[in-house]
């Protein structure tokens, strides 16, 4: 079989691989917890089941406009209007399956070969990979102080006659920390002075806990929509907890939202046309739902971040919004991969190794599932590694002893 050598080069997705182990496992009917799952467990909400039902009881399904039904659109201009502080026209957005399918249109749209996109470690896995399908180059950039901030010294000094964009995930997946204001208004001016695409992945900003608050790039700039450098992706996927659905949409300047038209036009044609009519309903239903999601995840925050602070020689930054943690394993293992399969194998718990996310000798977790799911995964995790745990524990019915150490 003849396979590409860039299509060689382009890494399984780590976190629907573990996803694939946990369901083979649990299909053994072993005692799983997944601790690396990257949706919440709400049901769908309401007004967007029957904006769905709706559509489907026409029985008139169809190809639909390529960057998305003009319903959809007018609730995202809304949205953005909500949520951005900024006017924007349907010009400016294209719906895509998935904010997924928004951040690959926008890499192919924007990057010649070799050119570089600025990724700040810790980053989503998917990032890496979507600049090199398309020939360009990732360019990460860790913190030099070890931690989980960006920094612009650090930016600055990556930055090079290539660099096209450069990518933000605030809050952030893995790490679930949420940038400064400050730096958030030093990017967007740095990205104006050097003509430097800035492509914001929102796609948690409203999944943020206690007293902070989320702020869009655009309040840091007077630069409108169209001749500005901020480029916005966003999705129902977590905050309605709609994975399923493969909505996301992009907003940019029309030019650029044109391209990607036509892009998207030559891949999957449209979205479906049924998951758009859920889409819109739920950015026209009401909030509550969003909210509800938001306390629960955040009630999860709280018990794993007690739980994890039991846990001797694991060090975790308490995230601002997501659902995810980044602690750091390195008393334990220097290696994350073979940590988080010795977990799955002794313990049972799905885990992602940091390294996939550019951070060796950490283990992305996961609180988006039960409050259950979180004690009982972190207790399992503290048997197999820390001597101070228990020697002893039950998994399912079955009672086990930690005999290695
Ligand atoms: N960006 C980030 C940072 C994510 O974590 C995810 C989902 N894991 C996505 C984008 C993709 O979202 P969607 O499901 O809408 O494609």
């Amino acid at each position: 079989m003849t396979i590409s050598q860039l299509a060689r080069s382009i890494a399984e997705s780590p976190t629907l691989k573990m996803n694939e182990e946990a369901r083979l496992l649990r299909e053994r009917g072993e005692s799983v917890i997944h601790l690396g799952i990257g949706e919440p467990k709400n049901k769908t909400p309401f007004p967007a089941l029957l904006s769905a039902a709706a559509k489907l009881n026409t029985g008139d399904i169809k190809y639909s406009p390529t960057d998305g039904i003009p319903t959809l659109k007018k609730a995202i201009v809304r949205y953005t209007e909500d949520n951005y502080d900024r006017l924007i026209a349907p010009e400016n957005i294209i719906v895509s399956s998935g904010a997924k399918q928004s951040l690959f249109n926008i890499f192919y749209a924007l990057l010649d070969p070799n050119d570089e996109v600025i990724i700040n470690a810790p980053y989503w896995v998917s990032y890496p990979e979507m600049v090199k399908m398309v020939r360009g180059i990732p360019v990460i950039v860790t913190p030099e102080d070890g931690g989980f901030y960006p920094r612009l010294a650090d930016i600055k000094r990556a930055v090079s006659s290539s660099t096209k964009a450069i990518v933000i995930n605030s809050p952030n997946n893995p790490s679930g920390v949420m940038y400064s204001e400050e730096f958030m208004a030093d990017i967007v001016a740095f990205c104006e002075k050097r003509n430097i695409y800035l492509i914001l992945d929102d796609i948690y900003h409203k999944l943020i806990f206690g007293k902070r608050k989320w702020s869009p790039a655009y309040k840091f700039t007077d630069q409108d929509v169209e001749s500005g450098k901020i480029i916005v992706v966003n999705g129902i996927a977590k905050a309605y907890g709609m994975t399923g659905f493969r909505i996301g949409w992009c907003v940019a300047p029309r030019k650029l939202v044109e391209v990607m038209t036509n892009i998207q036009g030559q891949i999957t044609s449209c979205t479906a046309l049924v998951s758009q009519a859920a889409a819109e309903g739920a950015l026209n239903g009401l909030q509550s739902v969003v909210e509800a999601l938001r306390l629960s995840i955040e009630n999860n925050r709280e018990v794993m971040m007690t739980e994890l602070g039991a846990f001797s020689g694991v060090r975790c930054t308490p995230p601002d919004g997501t659902f995810y943690c980044l602690p750091d394993f390195r008393a334990y293992s220097s290696n994350s991969v073979e940590l988080a399969n010795f977990l799955l194998q002794k313990a049972r718990v799905v885990t992602v190794p940091g390294k996939d996310f550019g951070m060796e000798g950490y283990l992305r977790l996961s609180y988006a599932g039960s409050v259950k799911d979180v004690t009982e995964g972190i207790a399992r995790i503290r048997w197999a590694l820390d001597p101070n745990a228990p020697s002893e524990i039950y998994i399912g019915d079955r009672k086990l002893i930690r005999d290695w150490m």
